[in-house]
C-alpha cells in the first residue's frame, strides 16, 4: 500500500497562462507579481522561479524579499508596507530593494540616512481605504521633500491601494480614482493602483504598474460567486488534495468525530480523509463543505480534526481505502470551500501548513 498524503500540486504552467491572462486585461502595463506571505501559500521562491515574465516582485517584509535575492532572484523587489527601522535602510540598499513609504516615521529615516546609493521609493497615498498611506494633504511636502534627498531615486512612483474593486458596483474605487487622479495628473511620474480585482474588472485602475496577487494563483478576486475564475479565464495554481485512510459503514443516528457533532439520518459510509487544521484545512468548514472524492462531490460532515476530516460518501459508495480527495483547486474551487469556512480564499491558501508536501506539476 502507498497513499497520498496531504500534498498541494502546484501547476506552473496554470501560474504562467494565468500571468499570461492579467497581461492581457492591461498590456501597456508592467508587473509587479505579489508573493507576499510565502507566495500565497504556494511558495515564495518557487512561484518567483516559475514567473520570468514579471518586472518586479511585491513581498511585505524584508526577510521574505532576502530569502528571494538567497535563492538567486535578481528582479525589482518592492516592500509593500516599506522598512520597519532605520537599521534595514543599508540593508535594502545592499540588496537593490525598493521601498513603499507611507509615514513620517519612514520619510525621516530615509532622508537622514548614511547610503551609500539611493533608494527607489513608492510613495503611499491613502486615497480612501484609511490603512497605509500618507494623507492628500500631506502628498506635496512628502513628495518634494523624498525629490531633494539624495537617498531617493529621481523616478518615483506613485501609488494607492483600492479597498472596494471586489465589487464592480461599488462608488467608492470611483471616488478612490477620482482622488488619485486629482492629486498625481500633474506628474509624470510612473503611477500604480490596481490590484488583482483592479486588473480585471476596473481598466483606469491600471496606470504604469498593476499589481495582481491573488489572480495569479488562479482565484477570483471578485466578491460575487458567478464572477468565478473560470468566467475570469483563470485556472488555479494550487490544488489540495490527500486520500482517504478510512471507509466505514454508519448506521442512522450514530455520531461522528468530535463532540458527536454530527448524526447520519440514515444508514449511510463514512470517509475519513488524511487532512485536517494541522495542514491548513479551516477548522471553520461547516457541515456540507464540498469534497471531491474520485471526482464526485460529497459533503463533509462532523468536526475538522487536526489531522483528519469525515465525510459522508452515501450508502452507495463504492470509494475504496487509498482513492484521492481533493480539497480545492482542480475542479473545485478554493473560493466555494472558503464560503462554507465564513472566511476569503486568501486566508485558506496562505494558512497551509509547513508539513503539506508540494508537488510541482
Ligand atoms: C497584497 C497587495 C496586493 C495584491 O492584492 P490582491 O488582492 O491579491 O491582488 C497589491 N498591492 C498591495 C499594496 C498589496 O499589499
Amino acid at each position: 500500500m502507498a497513499f497520498t498524503t496531504a500534498t498541494a500540486l502546484i501547476d506552473r504552467q496554470a501560474l504562467v497562462d494565468n500571468f499570461n491572462r492579467v497581461k492581457a486585461f492591461a498590456p501597456k502595463a508592467k508587473v509587479l507579481a505579489v508573493l507576499k506571505a510565502n507566495g500565497y501559500g504556494h511558495g515564495l521562491e518557487r512561484i518567483a522561479q516559475a514567473l520570468p515574465q514579471a518586472d518586479a516582485f511585491g513581498v511585505a517584509r524584508l526577510d521574505e524579499a532576502l530569502a528571494l535575492r538567497a535563492a538567486g532572484v535578481i528582479k525589482p523587489i518592492v516592500l509593500l508596507e516599506g522598512f520597519f527601522a532605520e537599521q534595514d535602510l543599508p540593508v535594502l540598499a545592499v540588496n537593490n530593494l525598493q521601498t513603499i513609504i507611507h509615514n513620517r516615521q519612514q520619510l525621516t529615516a530615509i532622508t537622514e540616512a548614511e547610503l551609500e546609493k539611493p533608494l527607489k521609493v513608492w510613495l503611499k497615498i491613502d486615497t480612501g481605504m484609511h490603512r497605509l498611506g500618507i494623507s492628500p494633504e500631506e502628498f506635496d511636502d512628502f513628495y518634494q521633500t523624498l525629490s531633494a534627498s539624495d537617498n531617493v531615486e529621481a523616478d518615483i512612483v506613485l501609488m494607492s491601494h483600492l479597498g472596494c474593486a471586489d465589487e464592480p458596483e461599488n462608488p467608492a474605487t470611483n471616488t478612490q480614482l477620482a482622488l488619485f487622479e486629482q492629486l498625481t495628473s500633474a506628474y509624470d511620474n510612473e503611477k500604480s493602483l490596481a490590484n488583482s480585482a483592479g486588473c480585471y474588472a476596473w481598466p483606469q485602475t491600471r496606470y504604469d504598474w498593476i499589481r495582481p496577487g491573488l489572480i495569479l494563483y488562479g482565484v477570483s478576486p471578485m466578491a460575487a460567486p458567478e464572477q468565478s475564475a473560470q468566467s475570469l479565464g483563470i485556472k488555479p495554481v494550487m490544488t489540495l488534495q490527500s486520500s482517504l485512510i478510512a471507509v466505514r459503514p454508519l448506521k442512522a443516528g450514530e455520531a461522528v468525530g468530535y463532540g458527536g457533532a454530527w448524526s447520519s439520518p440514515e444508514d449511510t459510509i463514512i470517509g475519513v480523509i488524511a487532512i485536517g487544521y494541522g495542514d491548513g484545512y479551516p477548522r471553520h468548514a461547516g457541515n456540507g463543505t464540498p469534497v471531491l472524492v474520485n471526482g464526485r462531490r460529497v459533503p463533509l460532515v462532523g468536526r475538522v480534526s487536526m489531522d483528519m476530516i469525515t465525510v459522508d460518501l452515501g450508502k452507495n459508495s463504492g470509494d475504496q481505502v487509498g482513492d484521492l480527495a481533493i480539497l480545492w483547486g482542480q475542479g473545485l474551487p478554493v473560493e466555494e470551500v472558503a464560503l462554507y469556512a465564513t472566511t476569503i480564499p486568501y486566508e485558506l491558501l496562505c494558512n497551509i501548513t509547513r508539513r503539506v508536501q508540494i508537488e510541482v506539476i
